[in-house]
């Protein structure tokens, strides 16, 4: 999950206020079949690189009322197939890539994990050239990982794999995900990285979707830079989620923290070359201060759109095609978010 799905008038006021273009906010919840308020696309379609979905063999394995216990709405999300599709088509979305979010601990996760692979690409066999898959990993379990990872990639032919920003508070820095790495960069492959809750509770604040979860994606992307990855692991594609959660915003810190550091700057690089490696989604992010600090430190042929489908409401997602349309930016320059920088990514097509 990423986001609060109860709380429209928060997530107004954290969106609302700065979103670019005029937004409408008079969507039903849980309506995705409108595109409320999304201007008509002209052109190719747009590629969603941040879509979830929710197979049978995942809610069943989780229990909808434990999926519903960890949304910060109480409320299970609704995905099917048929509703994917209508929310892409009236969003002008020609392509998803789809994945299992973040959320409760799995029971049996390799094999549970292995079915919703297959499902994700039965999906993608069904509705020819809608649907791309970033494969599920069970881990912390490397071992079953790296079997999941080959068989995601070489008999599924996933675009990718899905990554939680951490485990059990473990960031993808720390040693323990290292041979996952290697074997990651060895085939040039795509991670996803999507975040996850932290180790801890916090009380007395808004709820882990808004604050804590684009801090756990800084807090990777960090990890990953700061322990040597980026530069020892170059192949590997990494996207963040919305925007890099806070990294763009804070990279001055960042570069700042190794300049104070003699040899951290040997082992890492150059700390804004290392995120400059980073690919970057759009999907709940598409606000004037998000865009700006992500335009002044990201590659602009690395940014990707996303929506964060089912997790995200109608209206929410209305703010990101809006946002991706009223971005003051050449038509090439959109073009590229929509799809052309997915495109070359995944070797896809819109
Ligand atoms: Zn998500």
């Amino acid at each position: 999950m990423s986001f609060d799905l109860s709380r429209r008038t928060t997530l107004a006021a954290v969106l609302g206020s700065v979103a670019l273009g005029g937004t409408r906010l008079a969507a039903a919840p849980n309506d995705h079949t409108s595109p409320q308020g999304s201007k008509p696309i002209t052109g190719s379609g747009k590629i969603d690189t941040h879509q979830h979905f929710l197979p049978k063999v995942y809610v069943d394995a989780v229990g909808l009322e434990t999926l519903a216990s960890v949304m910060p709405n109480r409320r299970a999300p609704e995905w099917s197939e048929t509703g994917a599709l209508a929310m892409m088509d009236a969003r002008g979305i020609a392509k998803g890539v789809i994945s299992i979010s973040s959320g409760p601990v799995i029971p049996d996760a390799p094999n549970v994990l292995r079915k919703c692979n297959d499902e994700g690409a039965a999906i993608g066999v069904r509705h020819k050239g809608r649907f791309g898959l970033f494969a599920s990993l069970p881990l912390p379990d490397i071992d079953a990982s790296l079997k999941e990872l080959a068989y995601a990639l070489d008999t599924l032919k996933a675009e990718g794999v899905i990554l939680f920003t951490n485990y059990g508070g473990k960031y993808l820095g720390d040693p323990a995900f290292r041979p996952l790495l290697e074997e990651l960069n060895r085939r040039s492959g795509v991670a996803f990285l999507h975040p996850n809750e932290p180790n801890y509770h916090l009380v007395g604040q808004p709820p882990e979707s808004v604050l804590e979860f684009p801090f756990d994606t800084t807090r990777t992307a960090a990890s990953l830079i700061f322990s040597g990855a980026m530069k020892a692991f170059p192949n590997i594609r990494f996207i963040l989620s919305h925007a890099g959660g806070t990294l763009p915003f804070l990279s001055q810190r960042l570069a700042g923290a190794v300049m104070l550091n003699p040899g951290l700057e040997e082992k890492i690089g150059d700390p804004n070359a290392a995120i400059r490696q980073f690919w970057f989604d759009t999907a709940l992010s598409m606000s004037k201060p998000a865009m700006a600090a992500l335009m002044a430190v990201a590659d602009p042929t690395k940014i990707v759109f996303g929506t964060d489908f089912p997790m995200a409401p109608p209206f929410a997602i209305t703010m990101s095609v809006d946002g991706l349309a009223a971005m003051p930016i050449d038509e090439a320059s959109r073009n590229a978010i929509s799809y052309n920088n997915a495109e070359r990514l995944l070797s896809i097509k819109a």
